[in-house]
């Protein structure tokens, strides 16, 4: 691999959830009003991109699908470093489910060309499936990493430290790989500032901007329309409740065995009857 990795990551525009989006009356996110940000869990995924760049060579392209808004975490990825960016945008997506979505998002890698490494983050913080990575993986017929806290590459292979319960476990995986990182990677450096410099005069210059970001359509990479948005969307949203602010008190009990633990917990507290009313 004598120019480096063809590195892709996969990014999302998600509502700003701590800036109190508000429902709409059917229980939907009103996405209009959310102030918008880059999801949380990708920030740890373009840092991986961004990492393997610069440790082992090669080019990073970020990709997302969502409306033209989401063009801005496009530039906040080219701010960090990210080569170039390109943004699947069309009407015919609105309500796809996560089945829809990775067919989308792999019929736009297929469009956007030959890589060897793709990163995903490990969930979103509005959809929180953690489906798109794995399903992404599936449809391109690749390894995948998943819950990936560190890696590096040795003689062309990736050695990735994923966790799982109770430890950690280590895969060698041979590209091409997809990788979903977990929060628990570094944390996402901050943009330089010539990287921020250069995204705001290309701000200024649109034809200079296209260069390094590509709007495409459905038609671009080719999809088939019925497989897209709700057409293409076998999961039903039956019914969304607001839940209202998360609070409570919380015990803890300790130092004793499990089994004396479970009893103390059952009878102080509405457990049994809850269990007893069919509930869990
Ligand atoms: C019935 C139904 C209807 C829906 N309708 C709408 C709707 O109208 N409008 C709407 O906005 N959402 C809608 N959604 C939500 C939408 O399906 C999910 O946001 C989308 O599938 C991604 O899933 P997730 O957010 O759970 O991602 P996860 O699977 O949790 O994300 C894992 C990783 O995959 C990658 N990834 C995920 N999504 C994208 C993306 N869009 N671009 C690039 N990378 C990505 C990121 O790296 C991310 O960290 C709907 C969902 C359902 C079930």
């Amino acid at each position: 691999m004598a120019s480096g990795f063809r590195i892709f990551v996969m990014v999302k525009q998600v509502p700003d959830m701590g800036a109190k989006a508000g429902l709409n009356p059917d229980g939907t996110i009103d996405r209009a009003r959310a102030k918008r940000m880059l999801n949380p869990f990708d920030k740890f995924a373009l840092q991986a991109a961004l990492h393997t760049k610069k440790m082992y060579g090669g080019s990073v392209t970020a990709i997302s699908m969502g409306p033209p808004p989401a063009v801005e975490i496009l530039l906040e990825a080219l701010a960090h470093g990210v080569d170039r960016g390109f943004l699947l945008s069309d009407r015919r997506l609105a309500a796809s489910d996560t089945l829809a979505t990775a067919y989308a998002l792999y019929k736009t890698i297929q469009h956007v060309g030959e890589f060897d490494i793709i990163f995903c983050g490990l969930q979103t913080t509005d959809g929180d499936t953690a489906q798109v990575g794995p399903q992404l993986a599936e449809r391109l017929n690749l390894p995948q990493v998943t819950y990936c806290e560190d890696f590096s590459v040795k003689d062309g292979n990736v050695h990735a430290r994923r966790i799982i319960e109770g430890g950690h476990q280590v895969v060698i995986a041979k590209p091409p790989v997809l990788v979903t990182i977990a929060n628990s990677y570094h944390p996402l450096e901050y943009k330089s500032f010539r990287g921020a410099w250069r995204v705001q005069q290309l701000q200024r210059k649109q034809e200079e901007l296209a260069k390094y970001i590509t709007t495409i359509t459905l038609d671009d990479v080719g999809a088939d329309i019925e497989r897209c948005g709700l057409k293409g969307s076998p999961t039903i949203v039956a019914k969304t409740e607001k839940v209202g602010e998360i609070g409570g008190s919380c015990t803890m009990h300790e130092g004793k065995s499990v089994d004396e633990l479970v009893k103390e917990v059952i009878t102080n507290s509405n457990v049994e009857e809850y269990l007893l009313a069919g509930k869990s």
